[in-house]
């Protein structure tokens, strides 16, 4: 294998050898892709593979991404990992992606979860197809991670998935530049991260939904994706001050007593735990196993 990489290497043609660093002009993009925040998926029936409408909504779900990716190249990015991160993390349709992203499926198991694959060679973090945190009043199916935990708050700061993982791609030194969704979670992506550039899709009224057309949402997520590329110098990481505390407070108390025996870990409240450190890492470690 080296022996063939030094001839290749020694042989290539000057405009192959010339290809890494022009790979290097445009900001490298990592998008990270849910489903409940798609657009019309609207129940959990049409999140699993055991649902009837399941295959027309990860069509959807892929069609959403493509719109993020021509975005994002339209812009110049040089490259874009796209991570599937929800259920099974196998529901995007590899040959109807954009062929110049590269698809992440699947759960490794390790503590970076829906953010698998960053790491800080990327320039900015996208976020398609999420949803609002647990609780939230008009939100499609609003949960928090497995949906076994009522509340996740940071530093004191409630979170939604998105702010979570913002803090993960935060850790890297990589800012969340734009997020797709409803509208309950574009208004907390907002608060958490500022003005960065977000598109509604769909507006909920109690447990039911309002949505734009399809076609319309893929127009504004290019457009949305697109232009917060161009705004990319405006925007920071998302970095809270050590020490580090995260609180969880779980649907039962079963959860909280379990999760209270994590070395360092303290019972907050009725069905809550908390962990400290000074390492945010440490954070991720707690909270993959705190289930
Ligand atoms: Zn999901």
């Amino acid at each position: 294998m080296a022996r063939a990489l030094f001839l290749e290497g020694m042989l290539c043609p000057l405009v192959l050898c010339l290809t890494p660093l022009q790979a290097q002009e445009g900001p490298k993009v990592f998008i990270s892709v849910d489903m409940e925040g798609i657009t019309d998926v609207i129940n959990w029936d049409e999140t699993g593979s055991e649902g009837s409408d399941y295959e027309y909504h990860r069509t959807a779900m892929t069609k959403e991404v493509n719109a993020a990716i021509e975005g994002a190249l339209e812009a110049g990015a040089a490259e874009i990992i796209v991570r599937d991160s929800h259920g099974s993390a196998r529901n995007l349709i590899p040959d109807e992606l954009n062929r110049n992203a590269k698809l992440l499926r699947d759960w490794s198991g390790g503590p970076l979860g829906m953010m698998e694959g960053i790491d800080r060679t990327f320039d900015a973090v996208i976020f398609v197809g999420y949803h609002a945190k647990a609780g939230t009043k008009d939100a499609t199916l609003d949960h928090t991670m497995s949906g076994s935990i009522y509340d996740l708050k940071v530093n004191g700061v409630s979170l939604p998935e998105a702010g979570w993982n913002g803090l993960i791609a935060g850790s890297y030194n990589v800012p969340v530049i734009f997020v797709a969704g409803d509208k309950a979670i574009c208004e907390q992506a907002r608060a958490i991260f500022g003005n960065i550039e977000t598109v509604v899709v769909k507006e909920g009224i109690g447990e039911a939904s309002l949505n734009l057309h399809p076609k319309k949402s893929r127009e504004l997520i290019k457009a949305g994706v697109k232009k917060a590329l161009g705004r990319l110098a405006e925007f920071k990481p998302l970095k809270y001050h050590p020490p580090f505390t995260i609180e969880v407070q779980f649907k039962n108390e079963r959860q909280a007593y379990r999760n209270s025996w994590y070395p360092g870990a303290e019972r907050v409240g009725d069905w809550g735990v908390s962990y400290t450190s000074n390492e945010f890492m440490d954070l991720m470690r707690f909270l993959m196993l705190a289930r």
